[in-house]
């Protein structure tokens, strides 16, 4: 993720508190944003997002629904708990719980939330199937399918090796927590005494989900739509064969619609969806121009060389790991797009190079 800049026109902030604290470098306050709807801060360790905000919706006839859940830690559990406990309400109150998207900041704690709660929990098809692919064989595989998937865009199959980790960092994704629900764009969701439709927003994940609350104006925009921060948008060996195609037409589907406020999983609540969509696709259009030059100055390049000639938000050489993998695999989203625009070609073989299009 990189920062587009901060000051986006035509956006206020609404979670004054939520953006004092992250001036501040503090975990948030949990808030009643809407009589009977919380935001609960569970923290990230070690990572530059520090935290997803997770929803507690009171639901009629009893009991609680979630949106999220938080990253999986026993200090995210603490908060998690803590924050429902603060509300008067506990884990075993849950009764469904609404996963925006198959991250691990998102799903991670939804294990421990049904087990505690017998909830069930819901995500979109598409990020079901990425469930599945961490979850339904051993971790062995999955990290030698993401090596031949980083080999396949120019990395040194060492290098490669090297970003990707051992088995053993893998291992703990397998314990994620199969949905047992599905909802696909327009579903209602299964909360009483609110009316959550279920917006597909595929890009950040091919099944993410945002959450259009229609009695209130509510607009739970997972990372889909951040106010600052651009979501990260790649491609995977088992994601979509144009994510950032995807992201751009999902972009235009959430802001067309008039939001009262947005609820975002990251950072802080604001007003103006319309203004900081247009923001998000006109950033996008910019990198890919950005890519398009790169390729002209440096034709029969692999995405992995490429990503070394665009700017990012530190020195590439400084780049390690997880961070690389982001970045080339963010680059070779915007090639697939680059190319079904007809605007550059890919050379085939097992590691495709591009040059631009001849016109
Ligand atoms: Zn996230």
């Amino acid at each position: 993720m990189e920062d587009p800049g901060t000051a986006v026109a035509g956006t206020e902030v609404t979670g004054t508190v939520q953006h004092e604290a992250w001036r501040r470098r503090v975990l948030p306050p949990v808030e009643e944003v809407r009589p009977g709807l919380w935001s609960l801060p569970v923290p990230i360790p070690h990572n530059p997002l520090r935290y997803v905000t997770a929803y507690a919706l009171a639901l009629a006839g009893g009991g609680l629904g979630l949106v999220d859940t938080g990253w999986e830690s026993e200090e995210g559990w603490r908060a998690l708990r803590d924050g429902l406990a603060s509300i008067g309400a506990g884990v075993a109150d849950v009764r469904g719980v609404l996963i925006t998207h198959a991250h691990w900041d998102h799903i991670g704690l939804g294990a421990r939330v049904a087990a505690a709660s017998g909830a069930w929990v819901a995500i979109h098809p598409a990020d079901l199937r990425a469930v599945h692919h961490f979850t339904g064989k051993p971790p062995e595989q999955v990290v030698a399918e993401e090596v031949a998937f980083l080999v396949a865009l120019g990395a040194d199959p060492a290098e490669a090796a090297a970003d990707v980790g051992t088995p053993e960092h893998m291992a703990h994704l397998a314990g994620m927590v199969v949905p047992d629900r599905l909802l696909e764009h327009g579903d209602r969701a299964d909360l009483p005494g609110w009316s959550l439709r279920a917006v597909h927003t595929p890009g950040h994940t091919a099944g993410h989900l945002c959450f259009a609350e229609e009695r209130t104006g509510l607009f739970f925009s997972g990372d889909h739509v951040l106010p600052r921060i651009s979501p990260n948008v790649s491609t995977s060996g088992f994601g979509a064969a144009d994510p950032l195609g995807d992201f751009l037409a999902s972009l235009e589907v959430a802001g067309s619609g008039a939001a009262a406020e947005v609820l975002p999983a990251h950072e802080w609540r604001f007003r103006g969806l319309a203004a900081r969509t247009a923001e998000l696709r006109a950033h996008h259009e910019r990198r890919l121009a950005e890519l398009l030059a790169a390729i002209r100055a440096h034709p029969h390049a692999t995405p992995w060389q490429l990503a070394a000639h665009l700017t990012w938000s530190r020195p590439w050489e400084d780049y390690e790991r997880r961070m690389r993998i982001f970045a080339v695999t963010e680059t070779d989203a915007h090639l697939r797009l680059l190319a079904r625009r007809g605007l550059v070609v890919g050379s085939g073989g097992p590691v495709p190079t591009w040059t631009v299009a001849a016109r």
